[in-house]
């Protein structure tokens, strides 16, 4: 290749006004036949051997829940139109009026949100626990429980739980497990076999679409009575995706392992890097022996040695928030966005003492954590970017 990926991936494109986004724009179809009424009456929702409706399914959109299934180790997917969307399917399929559901302190925020909003609208409760704890999940278990969340490791602050002791918990009492397993994607253990979890969702929108221009989430399971009763909430609600999508996934799908392993070699190689800059008072990556729950992804991921492309740091709180905001201005190669998963390294400043609910885990840091998402670019170019930028931190405001 003549050009450095650096290069490719940033080569110009002249986005339409008010536009930007990492991929150029892709330019591209409800009603499916019955041969005679009586294979219209005789069309059984449960079955996947024919077709009713675009919404329900289509010979794309199974054939990309058959290789999600295969990749995350389970029988049974459906397809919904974001990560979230799969949290909230969840959550709506197997919760009622009176029913607990129990939430990480440190997971993905609009989890969290969909708890205090909709889910407490509807005579749900829900309660955070230390997902670093495995006794607080085992104490705030009770005949209420009905589905107890679990993510490997925690939105944003990257500490690494002891799965299989939280599943276990669970287990000991009858209480459905679902894991928001999109950082692991199938790749770095495997969530049925190896953390024994009842249902695996996934944001497609990250590495399996890696290119920053899909939105589309799965739910894994393995067990056909659950499956059921998911897909007929699905159906229900109506959250059945595009073709068009569903396409874009599947183009990529051969490419995750790779990506995923490149990905994950330049997250650790800059996340050793920032543990040498003075800047610096802690970086957060499961793989880095000093993080939090490092064992824990040892005992799950060390087999594989597999990590994501993810990574936290935490700034000296000497840097106050207008530095650590120059610091992440100054970035060129880095965009700043949400997300993460695609070509293009990302960037996000968060105030963890807001995000995080003290009554249950102390954050222990004061200064600002900075998560980045490391994309496909030339490691060592990524590294001169940051570098500059943390330089340009320290120069005063003109
Ligand atoms: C991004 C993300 C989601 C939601 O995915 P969307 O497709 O953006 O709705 C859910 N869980 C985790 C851990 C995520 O990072």
């Amino acid at each position: 290749m003549s050009l450095s990926s650096t290069d490719l991936i940033h080569h110009p494109y002249t986005p339409p006004e008010g536009f930007d986004a990492p991929q150029p724009a892709v330019h591209k179809a409800s009603t499916v036949y019955f041969k005679d009424v009586a294979a219209m009456r005789a069309r059984d929702w449960r079955s996947k051997a024919g077709y009713t409706y675009g919404l329900h399914g289509t010979p794309t959109t199974f054939l990309l829940e058959e290789r999600l299934a295969a990749l995350e180790g389970g029988t049974e997917c459906l397809l919904v139109p974001s990560g979230l969307a799969a949290i909230s399917l969840v959550s709506f399929a197997l919760l009622k009026r009176g029913d607990e559901v129990l939430i990480p302190d440190n997971a993905y925020g609009p989890n969290k949100a969909l708890a205090t909003g909709e889910l407490a609208n509807f005579g749900i409760t829900h309660r955070l626990y230390d997902a670093m704890n495995p006794q607080d999940l085992h104490d705030k278990l009770s005949e209420r429980t009905r589905l107890v969340w679990l993510e490997a490791p925690g939105s944003v602050t990257m500490e690494f739980p002891d799965l299989i002791a939280l599943v276990a918990a669970c287990r000991a009492r009858g209480v459905t497990t679902a894991l928001d397993n999109t950082w692991g994607a199938g790749l770095a253990f495997d969530p049925f076999a190896a953390a024994g979890v009842d249902i695996s969702v996934h944001a497609l929108t990250k590495y399996p679409s890696g290119g920053g221009d899909v939105l589309m989430g799965s739910v894994v399971t393995r067990d056909e009575a659950l499956h059921l009763k998911l897909k007929l909430c699905h159906m229900r609600m109506g959250w059945g995706v595009g073709a068009n999508d569903a396409e874009s996934v599947l183009r990529s799908l051969p490419s995750l392992p790779l990506r995923y392993v490149a990905h994950d070699r330049s997250a650790r190689e800059l996340a050793r890097w920032f543990e040498g800059r003075e800047e610096i008072v802690q970086v957060l990556h499961p793989a880095l022996e000093d993080s939090p729950g490092h064992a824990h992804w040892r005992a799950l991921c060390g087999p594989q040695d597999l990590a994501a492309g993810l990574f936290s740091v935490v700034f000296d709180a000497r840097f106050g928030i207008e530095a650590v905001d120059r610091f992440c201005d100054g970035l060129g190669l880095f965009k700043l966005g949400y997300s993460w998963g695609g070509p293009v390294s990302l960037v996000v400043p968060y105030d963890i003492g807001l995000m995080r609910d003290a009554s249950v885990s102390r954050w222990p840091h004061k200064g600002t954590l900075v998560r980045f998402s490391i994309g496909l670019e030339a490691v060592q170019d990524l590294r001169a970017d940051l570098a500059q930028a943390l330089e340009g931190m320290h120069a005063e405001p003109a």
